[in-house]
C-alpha cells in the first residue's frame, strides 16, 4: 500500500514534467533566442509549462497516402460556395479594398482571393496551439534550424505585441491568421494597415487584406496587368515548350498559332508583344491550357506549387464575374464541391461508415469508407477518391 500511495503521489508531478529532454532543449534555446531579439522574460513567459506535442512530428515525416489531381483539387477550392462568399467579401470589404489597391497596386479580386483560399475568409486558421507545434519541432525531427527560426519569429511577434499568446492557433507547420504567414514571412511582410500600431493578422482585416497584397508587391506584381488566360492550343502544338519557367515573348506564342481559348486572336494591342509569357498545361495536352504572365509568378510566390497558384488564379477570375474554365479537364469522373462533398460524406455516414464529422474535408477515414463503398458497388479502381462516380452511385437508389 505505501509504495502504491507513493505512486499516486508522485503521479501529478510526473506528469507535469514528462519531458526532461524537452525541457533541457528549450532551455538550450534561450540564447540562441535572445540573439534574434526575444528578451529571457518573454522567453520564460511563453515556454513555462510548454508540452510537447509528438503528433507534428508525424505530420513532418507524412508522406502523402494518397494524392490528389488537379481537378479535385480546383473543384474544392473554386466552387460556387467561395465565389459566392468571396463576392459577398468584395461587397463588405469594398473602401478597403480599394484603399488597398491604391496602396499596393494590387486588386481587390486577387487579394480576396488569396483569402478565400488561405483561410476561407477568415473561417480556418487552423486548431493547433502555435508555440507547443514549434517548440516541439524546434526540439526534434529533420527540420529543427528551419522551425527554431519559426520559433523565435513567433516570440518576438508576441514580444513586440503584434499578436496575443491567448488562442494563438495554426497550421501544424506554423502558419496562422487570415494570411496564413508563417511567423518569419509576418516578420518580414505584414503591415499595420488600421493604424493601431500593431501588425495584428489574427484579429484585423485590413491588417491582413493589406498584408497579402504586400506580399504579392513584394513578389514583383505588375499593376493592371492579367495573371494570364485560357488559351487554345494548334492541333500539331509541341508541348515540349510547356512549362512555368519557359518563358518566351508573347509573340512568339502567338506565332505559333496560340490562341484565346475561343479561338480568337491573343491581341497584342492590350500587353506588349515582348511580354514574357509562360504555357501551363497542368493535365497534359488534353486538359486546359494557360498562357501566365509576371503576375502569376508572384501569386506562385505565396505557396510554391502550380496547383496553388492557378486555384488563387482562377478564383479571381470568377469573383470578376468570369464563367469558369472553357476547356474541361481530362477525366471522366470529375472533382467535387465542397457542398457535394458533405453531401457524399453524409451518405457514408447513413450507411455506418464512422468518418467523423461531415466537414466536406476528404481525410484518411472519409477515404477509407470510399474505398469499402468502391469494393461493395464493384467500382474501379477502389482509389477512395471523393469524386462524381461514386457520388452518384450512392445517390441513386
Ligand atoms: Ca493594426
Amino acid at each position: 500500500m505505501k509504495r502504491l500511495a507513493c505512486l499516486l503521489l508522485l503521479a501529478p508531478a510526473f506528469a507535469v514534467h514528462a519531458d526532461p529532454a524537452f525541457e533541457r532543449c528549450l532551455a538550450g534555446l534561450k540564447p540562441a533566442a535572445a540573439a534574434k531579439g526575444v528578451s529571457a522574460a518573454t522567453f520564460d513567459r511563453h515556454t513555462a509549462g510548454l508540452q510537447p506535442d509528438p503528433s507534428v512530428l508525424e505530420l513532418l515525416d507524412a508522406q502523402p497516402e494518397f494524392t490528389t489531381p488537379i481537378w479535385d483539387y480546383l473543384a474544392g477550392l473554386v466552387d460556387d460556395e467561395r465565389v459566392a462568399d468571396g463576392r459577398a467579401m468584395l461587397d463588405t470589404h469594398r473602401d478597403l479594398l480599394a484603399r488597398v489597391a491604391s496602396a499596393y497596386g494590387v486588386d481587390p479580386e486577387t487579394v480576396v482571393a488569396v483569402w478565400g483560399v488561405e483561410s476561407n475568409y477568415g473561417k480556418t486558421f487552423g486548431k493547433r496551439p502555435l508555440l507547443v507545434s514549434l517548440s516541439t519541432l524546434s526540439c526534434s525531427g529533420r527540420r529543427r534550424d528551419f522551425f527554431r527560426g519559426e520559433f523565435f519569429a513567433t516570440l518576438k511577434l508576441l514580444q513586440d505585441g503584434d499578436i496575443d499568446a491567448e488562442g494563438l492557433n495554426g497550421s501544424w507547420a506554423g502558419a496562422f491568421g487570415h494570411t496564413q504567414f508563417i511567423p518569419s514571412t509576418y516578420a518580414r511582410i505584414a503591415v499595420d494597415f488600421d493604424g493601431d500600431g500593431r501588425r495584428d493578422l489574427v484579429d484585423s482585416i485590413p491588417d491582413a487584406l493589406a498584408s497579402t497584397a504586400n506580399y504579392l508587391k513584394r513578389a514583383g506584381w505588375r499593376t493592371a496587368q492579367p495573371w494570364g488566360f485560357e488559351v487554345r492550343l494548334p492541333p500539331d502544338f509541341d508541348t515540349s515548350l510547356a512549362g512555368r519557367t519557359r518563358r518566351r515573348a508573347l509573340s512568339d506564342w502567338t506565332a505559333r498559332g496560340v490562341r484565346h481559348h475561343d479561338g480568337s486572336e491573343i491581341a497584342l494591342s492590350s500587353l506588349p508583344p515582348s511580354t514574357q509569357a509562360a504555357l501551363l498545361i497542368p493535365a497534359g495536352r488534353d486538359g486546359p491550357a494557360f498562357l501566365v504572365f509576371r503576375n502569376y509568378d508572384a501569386i506562385y510566390a505565396y505557396n510554391a506549387a502550380e496547383s496553388y497558384a492557378l486555384a488563387i488564379a482562377l478564383l479571381a477570375d470568377r469573383l470578376r464575374g468570369g464563367a469558369g474554365l472553357a476547356a474541361a479537364w481530362p477525366t471522366d469522373d470529375p472533382g467535387l464541391s465542397r457542398a457535394q462533398r458533405r453531401q457524399l460524406q453524409q451518405l457514408l455516414l447513413d450507411r455506418g461508415h464512422d468518418i467523423g464529422e461531415v466537414d466536406g474535408m476528404i481525410g484518411s477515414n472519409t477515404r477509407r469508407a470510399i474505398q469499402a463503398e468502391q469494393r461493395r458497388l464493384g467500382l474501379s479502381p477502389v482509389d477512395g477518391r471523393a469524386g462524381r462516380r461514386i457520388l452518384e452511385a450512392l445517390t441513386s437508389p
